[in-house]
């Protein structure tokens, strides 16, 4: 499970970002998870208590925003959702695709008290 390792660097990007803005407590982020990230959403919901334990995010709370993996069928150029379609093309069945959007994690929102 490298979701553990993930939030690790997840709240260490946070903490430059609050020191940086002179922030204090922090209530809640916002998380964008993309589908094809190969990050678990559930995993890192459950895995965010330990990793936060006994940081300055203890009491801050996880939100999560699943973003949809969008690609591009490099046979015909159609775009279209990857999980939906099961990473096949629904215009022509190609299985060459670029990810378009919803491959990585990004920090959205980080909400102050
Ligand atoms: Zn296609």
């Amino acid at each position: 499970m490298h979701e553990l390792g993930i939030i690790s660097a997840l709240v260490h990007t946070v903490e430059g970002i609050v020191r940086e803005e002179g922030l204090t407590e922090v209530e809640k982020i916002v998380i964008e998870v993309g589908e094809l990230s190969g990050i678990v959403p559930s995993y890192l919901e459950q895995c965010y208590p330990a990793a936060v334990y006994k940081t300055f995010m203890e009491n801050t709370k996880l939100e999560l925003v699943v973003v949809p993996g969008i690609v591009k069928c490099r046979g015909c150029g159609r775009i279209f959702n990857a999980a939906a379609n099961d990473l096949q093309c629904p215009g022509c069945g190609g299985q060459d695709l670029e990810i378009l959007e919803g491959n990585d994690m990004i920090v959205r929102e980080i909400v102050c008290r």
